[in-house]
């Protein structure tokens, strides 16, 4: 998207994707954003620099979900904005998208200390935050990165290796998506094999945001072994 791009408060963008956008919808969504940026329901927000809210366009039809902000992420406001970030936005490129058509956020909007797991009580003290975003960006196609967002979204123990490219349909918050379950960025970066799987699974983005909500497909998956608690890791 050339020219116009425009950061606003809450990690809102404006492009010209943005100009068919309700004024009033981007209000609703910049007004939670200043909500959350306030929120202290966990541990987390002791910790933190800033909440990471999310970026990208408000009514996106496709929305990426990752685990929690890390060290770049906490002190720059902003989601994925590192090496896998950058190879986000080269997959992105890759079926003709940018960051400024999609929305990407995070799990948890505060950076864990050290990098660390997410904790139960966290988790559940901020999905409602997730859930009320996809409720207000509306998106058809909810795409999971890693390990740790596949399962909470999902609700199945079921690995990434064994689900990534296998997209279900879900009812996230109030709203019936396309969940589709993608290996991290981070995963890929220096394993090539990993990226030639990333890339081939984006490349089925576009037939899901073509398609009206399918049925849940007949998944032959096989429940990997539970991990040890601390260890959902991006894998
Ligand atoms: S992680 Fe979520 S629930 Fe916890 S303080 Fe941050 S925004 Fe609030």
């Amino acid at each position: 998207m050339a020219g116009a791009d425009r950061e606003r408060p809450g990690g809102v963008v404006d492009s010209p994707a943005v100009s068919a956008v309700p004024v009033e919808h981007v209000d609703e969504l910049q007004a939670y954003a200043a909500e959350v940026a306030a929120c202290t329901r966990c541990r987390l927000a002791q910790g933190r620099t800033q909440v990471v809210f999310g970026a990208g366009n408000p009514r996106a039809e496709l929305m990426f979900v990752g685990e929690a902000p890390g060290f770049h992420e906490d002190k720059q406001g902003l989601p994925f904005v590192g090496q896998a970030g950058k190879l986000l936005e080269k997959l992105l490129a890759g079926i003709g998208l940018s960051r400024q058509d999609v929305y990407i956020v995070n799990t948890l909007k505060c950076r864990p200390p050290g990098n660390r797991d997410p904790q139960p009580d966290e988790i559940e003290a901020c999905e409602s935050h997730l859930f009320r975003q996809i409720e207000l960006i509306q998106p058809t196609v909810v795409a999971t990165l890693g390990n740790f967002a596949t399962k909470l979204l999902s609700g199945r123990p079921l690995g990434i290796t064994r689900v990534h490219g296998h997209e279900q349909t879900t009812t996230l918050g109030s709203r019936e998506v396309v969940l589709y379950p993608l290996y991290h960025p981070a995963a890929a970066l220096y394993t090539p094999a990993m990226l030639k799987v990333l890339e081939s699974d984006f490349a089925r983005i576009p037939e899901l945001l073509g398609r009206a909500l399918v049925p849940e497909p007949e998944l032959a998956l096989v429940a990997e072994p539970a991990p040890p608690a601390q260890q959902l890791g991006l894998f």
